[in-house]
């Protein structure tokens, strides 16, 4: 994630503390004292923990998508092919059920009734 004062580039160690982040990044947008969670010498004089031109695939995530749920996980595929879509995201259930489109998620609820009256 991007740090809003200094702009260098910080990795976040974990799926979690990723989506954590991201979900209030509006309210509470990501900077490096955030870093101390896990690093706490980091900060905005360190050097970027990784520069844009090492060749790594980039994508800036939508902000504020609420967490993933307890036991499901979120999946990003980047698509390698030209396209209008540039990456896939899908979510696994915890049974290990893919879901990868609103009429995925509404089959999931329709197959699973109890899950569809806890949200
Ligand atoms: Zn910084």
């Amino acid at each position: 994630m991007q740090c809003r004062t200094c702009q260098k580039w910080r990795v976040v160690p974990s799926k979690l503390k990723y989506e954590q982040i991201r979900e209030n990044i509006i309210q509470v947008p990501f900077s490096c004292k955030y870093v101390h969670g896990w690093k706490p010498q980091v900060t905005c004089h360190d050097p970027t923990d990784i520069s844009e031109d090492n060749g790594m695939a980039w994508a800036i995530d939508i902000p504020c998508i609420p967490q993933t749920p307890l036991g499901w996980e979120r999946n990003i595929t980047l698509r390698s092919e030209q396209g209008t879509r540039f990456a896939d995201v899908y979510y696994i259930s915890p049974a290990g059920r893919k879901v990868r489109s609103m009429k995925d998620v509404e089959r999931y609820l329709e197959d699973n009734p109890d899950y569809a009256a806890r949200l």
